[in-house]
């Protein structure tokens, strides 16, 4: 996987992140409560028009173990966010392709309609551009309310295409260059297991984004977001709670202390809450029905936990 040569992997320790309260050293492992659901991710199903090499979800154009969430299902944590008064101001739409659930468009309508922003992770090819009719128009009525990212997973064909699979650049590159042109608020999610330093995949997706008239500063964060690899073969130590201080991390600034995901899994007969983008299939990571009862602490017990969070400092997903 990613970057990292066979010969290097080691495997997870079998003995570590069994306990949920205790280390294989017997100390306290680690928590994190949620601070403020400032974050809803809605998992728009597994489906993707693509099978991408280091899809952290595994998607693909079979894989439906979470399946198409509707509108009505989305709405039931919409209204319990407006009943309960929870500060959520953010929608988080990944997938597989989120563009390729039926009910998609309407849900989105739904969301931006009773005032939240909604974040679309998208790989920009026919599924989204099979909706332009419609985003053009939810564009027009809400403005930057609506923001797409985009996965460029390299600024060469050559390298996008080493992931994606041959053909997913053209039309990546179609959509990415409807949306610059047609004034949307959008950003690029690259990825970073090329050896290359951030300096110079900024520099060289600068270039790329002025060959092609996209609208992007690539020196702005925001809007060229680069994401550290997860290697999930590789040794990670276990997180107890003296960790925090020892490697100075707050644990408030964990996606699980901030966020929430809803899923759908396959044969459920209605939607489960999860602790964050991270863990989709992991069902210790399940925490209820409702946000409210999603609300307690999370125990970080999964190597994710450790090597992505904690010790990696990513706090996002990719689409
Ligand atoms: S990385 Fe994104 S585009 Fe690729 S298979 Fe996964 S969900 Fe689909
Ligand atoms: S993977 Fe990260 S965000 Fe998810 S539960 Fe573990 S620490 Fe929290």
């Amino acid at each position: 996987m990613d970057g990292i040569s066979p010969s290097n992997n080691k495997f997870i320790d079998p003995v570590k992140f069994k306990n949920k309260d205790l280390t294989i050293n017997g100390e306290r492992r680690a928590r994190v409560s949620l601070l403020e659901l400032r974050t809803l991710w809605v998992n728009t199903g597994t489906l993707c028009n693509l099978t991408c090499k280091n899809c952290y979800i595994e998607s693909s154009p079979l894989n439906d173990r979470l399946v198409y969430i509707s509108k009505d299902e989305v709405k039931f944590f919409l209204d319990e966010i407006l009943e309960r008064q929870f500060s959520t101001k953010d929608i988080g739409f990944t997938g597989g392709e989120p563009f390729m659930n039926p009910d998609f468009i309407p849900t989105l309508q739904l969301t931006l309609s009773r005032g939240f922003r909604a974040l679309i992770l998208t790989n920009a090819m026919k599924p989204m551009q099979h909706q332009k009719n419609p985003l053009m128009k939810l564009k027009n009525k809400f403005g930057d309310q609506l923001r797409i990212r985009v996965s460029v997973d390299h600024y060469t064909k050559n390298l996008h295409e080493s992931e994606r699979g041959d053909g997913s650049w053209r039309s990546m590159l179609q959509g990415l260059i409807w949306l610059s042109i047609n004034g949307f608020n959008f950003d690029v999610a690259g990825r970073t297991p090329w050896g290359e330093g951030e300096e110079m995949m900024r520099s060289n997706y600068g270039k790329f984004f002025s060959k092609y008239n996209i609208d992007i500063d690539h020196n702005d964060p925001a809007r060229l977001v680069l994401f550290p690899e997860m290697d999930e073969l590789l040794d990670t130590p276990e997180i107890t709670e003296r960790c925090w201080s020892i490697l100075g991390v707050d644990p408030n600034d964990m996606m699980c202390a901030n966020s929430r995901m809803i899923v759908k899994r396959k044969g459920a007969d209605r939607p489960a809450v999860i602790a964050c983008t991270l863990l989709p299939y992991d069902q210790q990571f399940e925490l209820g029905e409702t946000l409210f009862t999603s609300s307690k602490s999370v125990s970080l017990n999964h190597p994710h936990c450790s090597k992505f969070c904690v010790l990696g400092g990513g706090s996002c997903t990719k689409g």
